[in-house]
């Protein structure tokens, strides 16, 4: 009666973990991983109910059951971890160990040895256990929550394959209801509880903490572009200039600004503006790669951190976006007529803050205005090279835009200083 209430323990656990991840995963119903755990627990729970209360252990019915349910747990744990991380799970790899499994336990369960059969189905969860440790393991960024799962992980594919193999080197051939009695078996029990609740804790954390994180970064970027706004973006900035003074990696920045926008609002009206600092922000979006930051720090304003980049390359960059921008289509924006951005471009100096880089970047930036608009400037830009190139340039887009509706010329703004 004890064994039957203790037994009961394991799947009562499972079914309240599945249960919390299923309300946690209704809550949020774009996060997938936690879905897939709700599922892992909940396929757990149904297996440990068939192993300890089925009638017939050795009965090939109630094999296949427990190793279908044992199966997508392990297939369903590994593929909610990767899912999290953001990686492809080789979900028909899984599959196939897993049918690989299936077919040797029911082999091996017409023979009278349970070793066979114990080993086929450990083993099968061992290797799915171990694949995904280390799919996981290649995660280029990992914080203590993901080394906790990856640790867990490896463990229970490390048992997997050990236990098994302790019992039948130390036991010998054994029927099922011998295996039960061993040290083993009471070892497994115990283990598999305390590795579900570990588990289960990890990522409870993990789903909570991805959650607040997530309400955090909304409330952080900006609900036209998606983007960063000016505060949350200059905290990421210093912290990326802190870490990349501690790596030795060099960051540069780009600032970027809109031309004419004034006449853009006054011409096609302040929808179609926004059509424009929306198409832009998404430009921007792209054009980075992920460890790269990007924020709308004004109106039609935008920054980017280049990490591990040195000016030139960054220049390239500004360059290649300037390019895109001023070939782009506006929705609202008459379709003969683009309009353009100029960029900024400072590289890092060790020694100083973002404050000061930001500054000479916006110095740039102006240079850039100065001279024509549609352009990158970096610092070190020689004014007088191809000012009259570009303010010819200049000349043509104001007489296009003045065709549509004239209005003042307007000086571009002196440089700012960062409020960072
Ligand atoms: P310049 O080439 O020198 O940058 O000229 P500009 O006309 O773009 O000058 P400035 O940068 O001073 O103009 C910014 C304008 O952007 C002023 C403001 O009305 C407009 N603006 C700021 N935020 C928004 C916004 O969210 N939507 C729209 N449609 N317009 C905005
Ligand atoms: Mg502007
Ligand atoms: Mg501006």
């Amino acid at each position: 009666m004890t064994e039957k209430i203790l037994a009961l323990a394991n799947p009562m656990l499972c079914t309240v973990f599945a249960l919390a991840f299923f309300i946690l995963w209704w809550r949020e119903r774009s996060v997938k991983w936690i879905a897939i755990i709700a599922a892992t627990y909940f396929t757990r729970a149904i297996g440990f109910f068939v192993f300890h209360f089925t009638g017939d252990p050795n009965g090939v019915g109630s094999i296949v059951m427990m190793h279908l349910f044992y199966s997508a747990s392990a297939i369903t744990v590994v593929w909610g971890v990767c899912e999290r991380n953001g990686q492809k799970a080789d979900l028909g790899i899984y599959t196939l160990i897993a049918a690989g499994g299936m077919a040797m336990m029911i082999a091996a369960s017409y023979g009278v040895e349970y070793n066979a059969r114990l080993y086929a189905a450990n083993a099968s969860y061992g290797l799915i256990l171990a694949l995904g440790t280390q799919t996981a393991a290649r995660k280029v960024e990992k914080d203590f929550l993901d080394k906790t799962i990856l640790f867990l992980l490896g463990m229970g594919a490390f048992q997997f394959f050990f236990r098994p193999l302790m019992a039948i080197m130390v036991e010998g051939a054994m029927t099922a209801e011998q295996y039960r009695e061993t040290p083993f078996y009471a070892v497994m029990v115990v283990w598999l509880a305390l590795a579900s609740l570990l588990m289960a804790m990890a990522f409870l954390i993990a789903a909570l903490t991805d959650q607040m994180k997530t309400v955090r970064e909304n409330s952080e970027r900006d609900a036209l572009t998606g983007l960063k706004m000016r505060g949350p973006f200059e905290q990421a900035a210093v912290a990326m200039l802190y870490k990349a003074k501690e790596e030795g990696v060099p960051v540069s920045v780009i600032v970027a600004d809109i031309d004419h926008f004034k006449q853009v609002n006054d011409i096609w009206g302040h929808q179609v503006g926004d059509n424009a600092i929306a198409s832009f922000g998404k430009l921007l979006q792209g054009a980075i790669r992920p460890t790269d930051i990007v924020g709308r720090i004004g109106g039609e304003e935008f920054c980017l951190l280049v990490w591990n980049c040195p000016i030139d390359p960054t220049k390239s960059l500004a360059e290649r976006i300037r390019a895109r921008f001023a070939d782009l289509r506006i929705t609202g924006i008459s379709d003969d007529v683009r309009i353009s951005a100029s960029f900024g471009v400072a590289g890092w100096d060790r020694k100083e803050g973002y404050g000061k880089l930001f500054a000479r970047a916006d110095a740039a930036l102006y240079a850039a205005k100065k001279s024509g608009r549609n352009r990158v400037v970096s610092e070190g830009w020689d004014a007088d090279e191809d000012t009259e190139v570009a303010l010819g340039e200049q000349e043509r887009k104001i007489a296009s835009f003045r065709q549509l509706e004239s209005g003042p010329e307007s000086e571009p703004q002196g440089p700012r200083a960062a409020s960072a």
